[in-house]
């Protein structure tokens, strides 16, 4: 596999055909998936986040650019022909306002829009999409984005679920399970978001770390779950509305590799 190949294989940035050539990141040796076939590597097989650097993505091409915005303004007006003037008693009552059931935190990773893959529709869902779909454990400090919508969802909208959904080849996750302790940080904000993960990862290392990378990550993909679930008990708003059984946390796993999706009680 090359280098190219397998940066792409694993890289939670995005790297779309016009950027490959000067890809964000990559790794420092080649994809874990391919350990099997690569046993001269040295041990233990680590791969880094590294950027190769420096990274300047091509230029947008203004016809690329108007072409990208038509898309979207054709895909509103298909969204306003089929879905909103047909649909006047789902959106009239919405124009009141929001009474949504469920809170959802799900990944920013373009392939698990938690609307389309769950059929959720406009009002139901109070969403949060971050980079391996984490919810950090309460603090004013760091983390008042997460924690404001929280607040917002349990204390105004009184939604009654909140679910937490990991997926598939999570990129975040990958990232976060190919940290090297001490290791520098080679983005700004990304490996410092991943760490909320890290008791889960260590969790998983523990138990099941003689297993390929691979694996790990899917492993890791649930346990990270279970750990936003635990780490939402430290609201003081969610364990008040645990306590009064007016709030319940669900987690939930999204396999677009072999289309099923996982759900339990925390
Ligand atoms: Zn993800």
């Amino acid at each position: 596999m090359s280098t190219a190949a397998a940066a792409q294989s694993w890289c939670f940035a995005t790297v779309t055909p016009r950027s490959r050539s000067t890809v964000v990141a990559s790794l420092a040796s080649p994809s874990p998936s391919s350990s099997n076939s690569s046993s001269n590597l040295p041990a233990p097989f680590r791969p880094r986040l590294i950027r190769n650097t420096p990274v300047f993505a091509a230029p947008v091409a203004p016809a690329a650019m108007d072409a990208a915005v038509d898309r979207l303004k054709d895909g509103f007006s298909k969204f306003k022909t089929e879905v909103y003037d047909k649909k006047p008693e789902l959106f009239e009552p919405l124009k009141a306002g929001q009474a949504p059931k469920y809170m959802v935190f799900s990944c920013a990773d373009s392939r698990v829009c938690p609307s389309v893959t769950l059929g959720l529709e406009p009002g139901e869902a109070f969403t949060v999409r971050n980079i391996a779909n984490m919810v950090p454990a309460y603090c004013k400090i760091k983390h008042a984005g997460v924690g404001s919508a929280i607040e917002y969802a349990v204390c105004a909208l009184k939604v009654e679920l909140i679910v937490v959904i990991g997926h598939s080849r999570c990129g975040g996750i990958k990232a976060l399970l190919s940290l090297q302790d001490g290791a520098p940080d080679s983005f700004h904000f990304v490996e410092d978001w991943v760490r909320t993960g890290f008791p889960a990862k260590k969790k998983v290392q523990s138990e099941h770390g003689s297993l390929p990378f691979d694996d790990q990550c899917t492993i890791l993909e649930k346990e990270a779950v279970n750990q936003s679930l635990e780490n939402l008990k430290t609201y003081p708003f969610v364990k008040e509305g645990l306590a009064n059984g007016t709030l319940k946390l669900v987690g939930g796993h999204y396999d677009f590799v072999s289309g099923k999706f996982d759900v339990w009680e925390a």
